[in-house]
């Protein structure tokens, strides 16, 4: 298989502009659930650079669990993503949903994410395949290690090498928490597989107050990279995320002591 470490031994490395995602620096993706405005996007964009981030996340297109939900403001938003990533010098990325936009998502944004709930959806993948854009591929909350792998292997076969997989929780009998982050995710996708790891401490948790040491033990655990969910007014965001999200001054704490851990693990 194209995902396995035994087709390929070496870690494969994700090169957009000057960020190497897979390569031994830690990535931090950061910003909203949810692109509302062209204000709160550049206001955001300018924290996650202030802070240290490399990425700017925000989705355009919404995968609501509810049709009446608020459902992403859709082709405006990768236009208000792509500027303000470009003011503050950060690569973006954002969620496509369909095969049908694929293309003008990867006209506008650095990296594409699928979300949990298309991890198997295979005509996307094999739309994903076609391109030449990195995708960053959510593992479905109910999804196994080898089905995760299995839809890596879709966008491989199409000859786009450039995946990476995101653990971002599964549903387990806990309520507490949203989800469960799969800590252990982290070190066997490594183990298995060539392609660098994320970990999404947000929806892996929904509590802002564990979204922190979460991102400790993600980091302890080896991720090659973080995608964190922050917002100026979260109590206020558009879609039920902000229970979740980090208040600036939170993300740009924790991406200080990021910088002081990081070269000791
Ligand atoms: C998101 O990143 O905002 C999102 C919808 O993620 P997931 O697909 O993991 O729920
Ligand atoms: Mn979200």
């Amino acid at each position: 298989k194209l995902a396995s470490r035994e087709f390929h031994p070496e870690n494969t490395v994700i090169e957009i502009g000057d960020v190497r995602i897979g390569g031994g620096e830690l990535v931090v993706m950061g910003g909203p659930c949810a692109v509302e405005s062209a204000e709160q996007i550049d206001e955001i964009a300018r924290l996650v650079k202030a802070a240290g981030g490399q990425v700017l996340r925000g989705g355009a297109f919404k995968p609501r669990t509810g049709p009446y939900s608020f459902q992403g403001v859709g082709v405006e938003g990768l236009i208000m993503m792509a500027e303000a990533g470009k003011k503050h010098g950060l690569l973006t990325i954002t969620e496509v949903m369909t095969p049908e936009y694929v293309d003008i998502c990867a006209e506008y944004a650095d990296i594409l994410q699928v979300g949990t709930r298309n991890m198997q959806n295979f005509d996307l993948l094999r739309k994903l395949g076609e391109i030449r854009k990195p995708v960053l591929l959510k593992r479905g909350f109910s999804a196994t290690y080898d089905e995760l792998l299995n839809a890596a292997e879709y966008i491989l076969a199409g000859g786009n090498k450039d995946v990476m997989l995101c653990e971002r929780g599964i549903r387990t009998f806990e309520g507490y928490t949203r989800n469960t982050l799969d800590l252990s995710a982290i070190p066997v996708l490594q183990q298995l597989s060539h392609l660098p790891v994320i970990s999404d401490p947000s929806h892996g948790t929904g509590r802002r107050e564990l979204v922190e040491p979460m991102t400790r033990a993600s980091v302890a655990a080896g991720a090659d990279g973080l995608i964190i969910e922050m917002h100026t007014d979260p109590d206020n965001s558009m879609t039920g995320d902000g229970v979740q999200s980090l208040f600036p001054d939170q993300f740009a704490r924790l991406l200080r002591e990021l910088e002081q851990l990081a070269p000791i693990l």
